[in-house]
């Protein structure tokens, strides 16, 4: 298939690119890797009146150290995350995480802010930015402000963004020596999106347990604190996972198919695992 007609503007700044998703008269849409938008407009799920480009934006490819962490603009890549040619303020993380993104291909266009803006349950960064604590720079070009990671998504492909806003960018906190972090998704083949998801961030020192479970029918499931799933006695994280606590919230998301809830399950013990390794 072929996109329906579109007009293309590739926005010089910030301002110029939320000047033109507020222009009343095309359904104007941003495009920044194109890695989910062009299958989409290929196959006219998508047929805006204009594509507004906002790969060329400096303040959209903005990565710097800060005070207390990083801040990554919307447009960074995963292969930019993957190589390390951004700076980390997780270990590590970061770039592992991104080295897992599909195939090389699709790491090099495919960015940040767009896969979050774009909402799939089963993307990597929409699991992980909320677990480390991420807190998005939303701007309409006249304001900015900001919203935790794990609140974007309102449903699954549903970002709570206000017409004319878009994601300028991230700020992702250090993690302190302490802190342990696990990771794990499964998938049928590699480079496919994952069945199930789980990230987990555990740091004691600072009274820290997040998880984050992606990969359900809706929004990733973000815990700013996961203690109702881990009992109370055993030192490690690992031997106080509650099985029973765990399937409960499935089943409060809507997954009460056994075979799903064992998948979702397993994939959160083994994160829990590499996080306690
Ligand atoms: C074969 C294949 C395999 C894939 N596998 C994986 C995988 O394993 N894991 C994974 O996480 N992802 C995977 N993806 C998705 C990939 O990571 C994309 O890069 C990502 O979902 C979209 O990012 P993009 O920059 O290409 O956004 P685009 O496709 O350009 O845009 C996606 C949507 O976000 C909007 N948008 C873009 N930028 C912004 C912004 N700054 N603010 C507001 N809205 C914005 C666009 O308008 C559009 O609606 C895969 C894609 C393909 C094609």
């Amino acid at each position: 298939m072929k996109p329906a007609p579109f007009e293309y503007v590739r926005a010089a700044s910030l301002d110029e690119a939320a000047a033109l998703l507020r222009r009343g008269d095309l359904d104007a849409r941003l495009i920044a890797g194109g890695q989910s938008l062009g299958p989409m407009l290929n196959l006219r799920l998508a047929q805006p009146g204009l594509l507004v480009d906002i790969t060329g934006v400096p303040e959209l490819l903005a990565a710097e150290r800060t005070a207390d962490g990083v801040y990554l603009g919307a447009c960074v890549t995963h292969a930019n995350v993957e190589d390390g040619r951004v700076p980390d303020a997780t270990g590590g993380i970061l770039a592992r995480v991104a080295g897992g993104i599909a195939y090389r291909a699709v790491r090099n266009r495919g960015t940040l802010g767009g896969s979050l803006a774009h909402g799939d349950p089963a993307g990597d960064w929409p699991c992980v930015l909320p677990t480390l604590g991420a807190v998005l720079q939303i701007d309409d070009g006249r304001s900015t402000r900001e919203l935790p990671a794990g609140a974007l998504l309102r449903a699954a492909f549903e970002p709570a963004l206000a017409p004319g806003e878009l994601i300028a960018g991230m700020r992702l906190p250090t993690l302190s020596p302490a802190a342990r972090w696990g990771y794990y998704k499964h998938c049928r083949k590699p480079g496919e999106l994952a069945e199930a998801m789980a990230a987990v961030l555990w740091d004691p020192e600072r009274d820290i347990l997040r998880v984050t479970l992606g990969a359900l029918d809706d929004a990733p499931c973000a815990l700013d604190d996961a203690s109702a799933l881990f009992g109370r006695s055993g030192s490690r994280l690992s031997d106080r996972f509650d099985s029973d606590a765990v399937d409960a919230l499935l089943q409060s998301r809507g997954i009460d198919d056994p075979i799903a809830q064992q998948m979702h399950r397993v994939v959160l013990r083994r994160a829990v695992e590499r996080a306690c390794a």
